[in-house]
């Protein structure tokens, strides 16, 4: 069967309610004065929308809740251009992260992960069977349950699609899904979890074809196994939130991949398109077009070249 999507997201949707105050409460305080916005979120939902707005076909397969927010976050993936025929309704309320930030951006979240955790094996099989080919990306997200990661890692080696298992909020990944994954996209904490003192060599020993390590504002440590690590550098940008840009990382490697870049210079479309995503409030808002990421690696090129003249 022929795949009807570029890119299949394998993760979660959530609502944001984020909360603006002067200072974040400490344990029994109250805080008021705060602004209340309603954002749309969660890993996987951030990064199908980050790879539409990239230009690729892309299917989010996730679980929702029978309630006005999942009602709600179905339409904002449909006004996205993201197909949600995969995404299912469960019998528990759809997922909501309460963010509180402060005014110099510092942050508290609690999650209520409802719906997310009840996505099933199943749903998985069925979601990526009606979307997915050979030469499809899957991109998967940690705030799914360990079924859902396993049913997506297992399908991705027996159908031959790349996974770019973007490993947030970390814990110990099942050995299948360490095998399946052709790309890890943890941060430095999140590989501290996933790996303990065997660090990145440790996961590709275990399986995993490449670890790139996102470093915020450093940019990306590229580890393959038998080669030098590579260091690929940021790209500039006026970052006013970086809330996102781990998603919209992912999102951007997976889709260059599925163009056909080279691994490297996926990454470097993934950091660019990282870049790009924190220059405004939310995880959505500052969500690149194509030309905008190929126009800041454009920019970058003559860099590049450089020392060979
Ligand atoms: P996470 O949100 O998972 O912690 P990061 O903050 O490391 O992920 O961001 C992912 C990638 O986005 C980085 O590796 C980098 O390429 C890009 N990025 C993030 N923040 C910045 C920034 N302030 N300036 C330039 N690039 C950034």
């Amino acid at each position: 069967m022929s795949p009807t999507a570029d890119i299949v997201v394998v993760g979660s949707a959530n609502v944001d309610l984020v909360i603006r105050l002067a200072h974040l409460p400490g344990a029994g305080e109250t805080v008021t004065g705060g602004e209340l916005h309603r954002d749309f979120g969660g890993k996987g939902a951030n990064a199908a929308v980050a790879a539409a707005r990239l230009g690729a076909r892309v299917a989010l397969v996730a679980a929702l809740g029978d309630d006005a927010d999942g009602a709600a976050i179905r339409e904002d993936l449909r006004g996205s251009g993201v197909d949600a025929g995969a995404v299912v309704g469960v019998d528990a309320p759809t997922g909501v992260a309460t963010v509180l930030v402060d005014e110099h951006g510092e942050n508290a979240i609690a999650v209520a992960s409802g719906a997310n955790l009840l996505l099933d094996g199943p749903a998985v099989r069925a979601g990526l069977a009606g979307a997915a080919g050979p030469g499809t990306v899957v991109v998967v997200d940690l705030e799914i349950g360990d079924e859902a990661v396993v049913a997506a890692a297992e399908y991705c080696l027996a159908a031959g699609c790349r996974l770019v298992l973007d490993p947030g909020p970390a814990r110990r990944l099942p050995d299948v899904a360490l095998r399946a994954a052709a790309v890890l996209t943890p941060n430095r904490g999140e590989l501290d979890v996933l790996a303990g003192p065997a660090g990145a060599p440790g996961l590709l020993a275990a399986g995993v074809g490449a670890v790139a390590v996102t470093l915020g504002a450093d940019g990306v440590e590229l580890h393959q196994a038998g080669v030098p690590l590579v260091r690929v550098l940021p790209f500039p940008a006026d970052a006013v939130d970086t809330t996102g840009a781990g998603d919209a990382f992912a999102a951007g490697v997976a889709v260059a991949l599925h163009d056909g870049r080279p691994l490297v210079a996926a990454v470097a479309f993934g950091a660019a398109t990282g870049a790009l995503a924190t220059q405004s409030h939310g995880a959505r808002a500052a969500l690149p077009r194509r030309q905008a990421v190929e126009a800041l690696l454009d920019r970058r090129l003559p860099d590049r070249k450089l020392p060979h003249g």
